[in-house]
């Protein structure tokens, strides 16, 4: 790895070369050489034999001396020439080996998909691989001209200068991954390894290195990360993300306490429409569209991101948007001086939406949004509870009208805590059977007689007594507790009316009001919660009678899927609820399969002298009637408003002139002494209210 190192280059090649042809010169020499050696030898002993000889051939004993010490020097000589020859082929096959091995580490370093480096003692570059040039795109020439120190990332290098130098000193330098630069500008990403070569002294001259290019790998690790914090459709951080930016601003606010941000809850108004008007993956169109005008409408250049204090640099405005699921996006809004900089950043987003319509599926369509806004100085410091602000601040948006924003207060929180105490004790209320059915009469005006009960809900809460719904439908609508306690209240009111039935015959037979909320008709069991309740206590359908508030019945009417149509294919009558309070529109009842109108309460009090309410409610009943629907006055609390009522041919009513609302045995009682029926139509002038007695057990 020369990049590794980092010094001049030289030709890949440079190594290799001195293997092949330039050693076969040597060696070419060496044998000349050796071979004069050998000549030289041989003439030296041919010279000394032939001087030798003809004292060989005397036979004086001086000359036998001679000849002795000849034959021996002989003998040397000829031995020298014999292993001068031996050590030559020696030396002649050891390199051979060597050069053998020199080919095959040639042939794997150009054949290995690794990057393979030599350096030497002083960091220059031996040799590179031939993969080099294929990994990198960098020539031999190119190499050799470079410094790789600089191809090597700015913030990597101090690494790869440390793992060098540990290779040097300890034989081997630990695994590092570093970025080098591509000849195409591209960074890619190697594993590298660095292994000391020592020589025979034991010093370490060299360092051979190996580079694995690892980007691919690398690649997929980041996508894994990148997918596991952030969102699929929208490609903005997640949930997890989010809380752990927000978690850092908190940590960031802990040691710098001038530094403050805030928490913007996002959430479309009305997003089911786009679902169920244009179909999933329109709506899916929408989010994507609308994050994008998010990102968009957060500007670096707003006067909300000022370079904050502390050096750690200024926020990246788009990463701070994120998606939570669903329709709702959370904004970090960092370095903000007080309130009104979150503020004008929700105005700017919902004026960038009301701008222009989006443009789903070739249809222009406009979004609103609700915004809450939290901020860093709330009583929380949890990243989780300052998102909770920001939500709650977000639903009283909602709740004041959408298409506004709300900064979170302590109000808010108290209310939210209060909330979330009954909702937990409302949990455990149906758990523990503390809810009881309270029952109020129905009375037909023309003979005063009971013709059936609206079940009403009642908490007896220990300690406390009867709780009204009033205090606690809400939470157990928004909490979805609704749809198990209305099963529960259900199952049991259908029982007690068709005992009532059998014990107090009359034709019709008594009829049993139930109520349904918003939460319930979205549910998609609730005709079949209702036909089972049926069947388990034998109640007729035609006994039954739901009811549907006004704006409910009305969205629901415009559904394909028509709850309402199913509720009364089933054979069971509707009845819409607080009718007046909805601002429906009176033609539109023709299209509603209604078969009664319970008139708002507050239309009925003060009829006896309010001459406009008078009129309301005369309007109603002649439009009921011309529409074949038969109509309950709610809130009937005077003899007057009875008198009134008959006068203008409403044929039911129910209200405290009859009864309140009461327990099973006081409404047993009523049926059993017919107290209501003791009031006929003639005599109601003079009557007194004859639910006294419910009023006492009340
Ligand atoms: P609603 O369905 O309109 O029920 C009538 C409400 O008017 C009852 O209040 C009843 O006590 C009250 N009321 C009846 N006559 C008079 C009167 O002469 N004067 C006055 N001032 N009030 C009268 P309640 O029981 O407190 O119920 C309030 C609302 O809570 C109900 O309005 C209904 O929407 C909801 N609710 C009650 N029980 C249930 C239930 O079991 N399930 C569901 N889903 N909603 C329920
Ligand atoms: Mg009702
Ligand atoms: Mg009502």
């Amino acid at each position: 790895m020369s990049s590794f190192i980092g010094l001049e280059n030289r030709a890949p090649r440079d190594m290799m070369d001195t293997t092949s042809p330039p050693m076969k010169q040597v060696e070419r020499r060496e044998w000349w050489l050796w071979s004069l050696v050998v000549i030289i030898n041989l003439l030296l002993t041919a010279g000394i034999a032939s001087f030798a000889l003809p004292l060989l051939r005397s036979e004086t004993d001086n000359s036998l001396n001679i000849q002795q010490s000849l034959r021996a020097l002989l003998g040397l000589v000829l031995l020298f020439d014999i292993y001068s020859l031996y050590q030559q082929f020696q030396i002649h096959r050891i390199r051979r080996q060597l050069m053998s091995r020199d080919d095959m580490f040639r042939v794997i370093s150009e054949n290995a998909a690794d990057l393979i480096a030599v350096v030497d003692a002083n960091g220059k570059r031996i040799y590179n691989s031939p993969s080099y040039e294929r990994l990198l795109g960098y020539t031999a020439e190119e190499l050799r001209t470079t410094s790789t120190l600089e191809q090597v990332h700015p913030d990597d290098r101090a690494r790869v200068a440390h793992a060098a130098e540990q290779a040097r000193k300890s034989g081997y330098s630990e695994r590092i991954e570093y970025r080098i630069l591509h000849k195409d500008e591209s960074w890619r990403v190697l594993e590298s390894t660095a292994s000391a070569v020592r020589d025979a002294s034991g010093k370490s001259n060299s360092l051979v290195i190996v580079n694995r290019d690892i980007t691919d790998r690398k690649r997929a690790e980041e996508r894994l990360q990148h997918d596991a914090f952030h969102d699929a459709l929208t490609d903005l951080p997640n949930r997890a993300l989010f809380l752990d930016r927000l978690g850092r601003a908190f940590s960031r606010a802990k040691r710098h306490p001038e530094y403050k941000f805030a928490v913007l809850f996002v959430d479309i108004d009305d997003f089911k429409k786009f679902n169920d008007s244009l179909g999933h993956a329109a709506g899916d169109d929408v989010l994507v569209q609308i994050a994008q005008r998010l990102t968009s409408s957060l500007r670096k250049d707003d006067t909300v991101w000022r370079q904050p204090q502390g050096g750690e640099g200024p926020p990246a405005s788009q990463d701070n948007v994120a998606r939570l699921g669903g329709d709702e996006f959370t904004i970090l809004i960092e370095d903000i001086h007080d309130a009104s900089d979150p503020i004008r950043v929700a105005t700017r987003i919902q004026k960038v939406l009301a701008a222009t319509p989006l443009s789903i599926e070739g249809q222009e369509v406009f979004a609103s949004a609700s915004v809450g806004i939290a901020l860093s100085t709330s009583p929380h410091d949890s990243a989780a509870g300052l998102l909770r602000d920001a939500d709650l601040a977000m639903y009283r948006a909602k709740a004041l009208g959408k298409a506004r924003c709300e900064v979170f207060d302590t109000a808010m929180h108290a209310t939210a805590v209060t909330r979330l105490k009954l909702e937990t004790e409302l949990r455990k209320a149906i758990e523990h059977g503390e809810l009881r059915v309270h029952y109020q009469p129905i009375v037909r005006l023309s003979d005063t007689k009971i013709v059936g009960f609206e079940a009403l809900v009642r908490w007896e809460r220990p300690h406390v007594g009867l709780v009204l719904p009033a205090e606690f439908i809400v939470v157990a609508e928004e909490s979805g507790l609704i749809l198990p306690m209305n099963r529960w209240l259900r199952l049991e009111a259908c029982h007690k009316m068709r005992s009532w039935q059998a014990e107090f015959p009359s034709n019709p037979p008594l009829t049993l009001s139930l109520n349904v909320t918003a939460k319930e008709f979205a549910h998609p069991g609730l005709i079949n919660d209702i036909v089972q309740a049926l069947e388990q206590t034998g109640l007729e359908p035609s006994s039954l009678q739901l009811e549907i508030v006004e704006t409910v019945a009305m969205r629901d009417a415009e559904k394909p899927e028509n709850v309402l149509r199913q509720a009364k294919s089933l054979g069971v009558r509707l009845s819409i609820d607080d009718f007046g309070t909805g601002y429906s529109s009176l033609s539109r009842l023709r299209h509603f399969p209604a078969d009664t109108l319970k008139i708002d309460r507050s239309f009925i009090s003060r009829m006896d002298i309010d001459a406009d309410n008078r009129a309301v409610v005369r309007t109603i009943v002649a439009l009921a009637h011309n529409l074949g629907l038969t109509v309950v006055a709610e809130g009937t609390e005077t003899l007057e408003e009875v008198n009134e009522l008959l006068a203008i041919d409403c044929e039911y009513a129910q209200g405290y002139f009859f009864s309140r609302p009461v327990d099973e045995q006081t409404a047993l009682h009523l049926l059993r002494t017919g107290l209501c029926t003791q009031m006929s139509s003639s005599r109601v002038a003079a009557a007194k209210p004859l639910s006294l007695s419910a009023r006492n057990s009340f």
